[in-house]
């Protein structure tokens, strides 16, 4: 006797949501999402792609602004055409969840548009329609937090979010947050043309990443002209008093001003109305969901996945957590996610791409390993495209030479990383990494050459 076939309900259609559907799917079970905004979530259309897609234009202004030094003659500054820069990133965000909505529609996936909730045991509704289901995943997603004296107003206060409405480039950008995304949004407005200022309340900025890297960019923003206020708090933000400015005042009392300000001061899960609470969901202090490590919540028959879960707010991540969540729900054989080997890439100029085990968790006497930073400056490839700052760093056992961690910091580190991620996936060893060949001249030769640099000699970091 076989089992009648299953049936899935997922709230979210994020890549949290809309990766386990297609899995699910696979699986031969019967799937409804139910999504509120559009399938690719917040993901395809507000964070990841359109910044990402923002980060190409500015790398281009980069290059367009190098020129001169390659012997290119440009006739004087590039400049931007804000109104077709927006345009452009946001057909290419529609564009992105049209495709994916093709797909999920060619796999059987019946997508019911509106808000979705959890309406008692294995039953979710939305609007008029109630859907029993055998599992449930809520992929909610998060959205901007914001902070109280700083409400945004579309216009010159803006979150990342709101930044395509935009009918100019910022003339001068407050950017309040030095996390990932403050860092990224600074780093391509600057290279846009804009004036930026950088808020951060910690000592440097990206204060959650690898501190070389960290300070590298830091010294790279301040050298290319952006002002960088460490250890600063900003209070409130406020339109000035002709209204086409913003006024930003920091805990120490000064007041910085203007044209407009970026709010990029973290997350908050959206899980308001999900029915969370009447359905015995267990969530964190903050409010994130409580999951394990094949995505079940503390409701049997009730995953959660993606950023409402906090777990790690990466798009890989979510959709590995969905796919897992379904894999389990569904009877698979599953490996519960493992976080220790996830790929991250923060895209400033230059990218910072790092994967595995930290210097911080190696100097803190969590781990031993042998860590070695190699400069791209000497790099001939480096050289050739008039590339100065980057470097790689390899962190390998001491004992066995198998690669634990790494980091890179250089144009396109997010691509570079992938050797590095290869070799920690599948414990290669410093010297199996050292005899592979890499292509003269290419940025990659550095990391074959940091990996024969750690077979000669490194001191162990106690
Ligand atoms: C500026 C920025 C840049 C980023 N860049 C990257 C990057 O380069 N690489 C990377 O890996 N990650 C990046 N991220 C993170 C990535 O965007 C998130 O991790 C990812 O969106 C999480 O996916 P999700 O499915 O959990 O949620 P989301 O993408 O937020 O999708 C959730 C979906 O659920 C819907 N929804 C919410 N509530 C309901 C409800 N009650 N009923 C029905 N539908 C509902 C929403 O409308 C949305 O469509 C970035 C984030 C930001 C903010």
């Amino acid at each position: 006797m076989t089992l009648s076939r299953q049936r899935i309900a997922i709230l979210g259609g994020g890549p949290g949501g809309y990766e386990a559907a297609l899995v699910a799917a696979q699986l031969g079970a019967e799937v409804i999402v139910v999504d509120s905004d559009g399938l690719g979530g917040a993901c395809v259309l507000t964070d990841c792609v359109p910044s990402k897609s923002l980060i190409e234009t500015s790398n281009a202004m980069t290059l367009l602004n190098r020129a001169g030094g390659l012997g290119i003659a440009t006739g004087g500054l590039a400049t931007v055409n804000a109104t077709r820069l927006y345009e452009r990133i946001t057909d290419l965000a529609r564009a992105q969840s049209r495709d994916i909505t093709a797909r999920v529609a060619a796999e059987g996936v019946t997508v019911i548009t509106g808000h979705g909730r959890l309406a008692g045991p294995g039953m979710v509704r939305a609007g008029q329609a109630e859907i029993k289901a055998d599992a449930i995943l809520v992929a909610t997603g998060a959205m901007p937090r914001v902070l109280p004296g700083a409400e945004p107003d579309g216009e010159r206060i803006v979150t990342w979010r709101q930044l395509y409405d935009l009918t100019e480039l910022p003339r001068d950008l407050i950017v309040v947050g030095s996390g990932v995304t403050g860092a990224e949004f600074a780093s391509a407005y600057q290279a846009l043309g804009s004036r930026v200022t950088l808020v951060s309340s910690r000592d440097r900025v990206l204060p959650h990443e690898d501190e070389d890297a960290a300070s590298h960019i830091e010294e790279v923003f301040r050298r290319r002209g952006m002002t960088v206020l460490g250890r600063s708090r900003a209070l409130s933000v406020r339109r000035d008093e002709d209204g086409d400015g913003v006024v930003v005042t920091l805990d120490d009392g000064r007041a910085l001003t203007g044209s407009h300000c970026l709010l990029t001061v973290g997350m908050i899960p959206r899980t308001e109305g999900c029915g969370l609470d009447e359905a015995g969901v267990k969530v964190d202090a903050r409010g994130f969901i409580e999951v394990d490590r094949v995505s079940r919540t503390s409701v049997p028959g009730v995953y959660a996945a993606g950023d409402c879960t906090g777990v790690q707010m990466l798009a890989s991540v979510a959709a590995m957590q969905g796919r897992i969540a379904m894999w389990h729900a569904l009877g698979e054989a599953v490996h519960p996610i493992r976080l220790d080997h996830v790929a991250a890439t923060i895209f400033t100029d230059p990218e910072i791409a790092t994967v595995g085990l930290t210097q911080r968790a190696v100097t803190a006497g969590e781990v031993s390993a042998r860590v070695l930073k190699l400069p791209l400056a000497t790099n001939p490839r480096a050289k050739m495209a008039g590339v100065t700052d980057g470097f790689v760093k390899l962190l390998s056992s001491p004992g066995t030479g198998v690669i634990l961690g790494g980091v890179v910091v250089a144009p396109r580190a997010s691509e570079l990383i992938l050797a590095v991620s290869i070799a920690v996936e599948q414990r290669l060893t410093v010297e199996q990494l050292a005899q592979t060949f890499s292509v003269y001249p290419s940025l990659s030769g550095s990391v074959t050459e940091a990996a024969r640099k750690l077979m000669e000699f490194t001191p162990d970091i106690p």
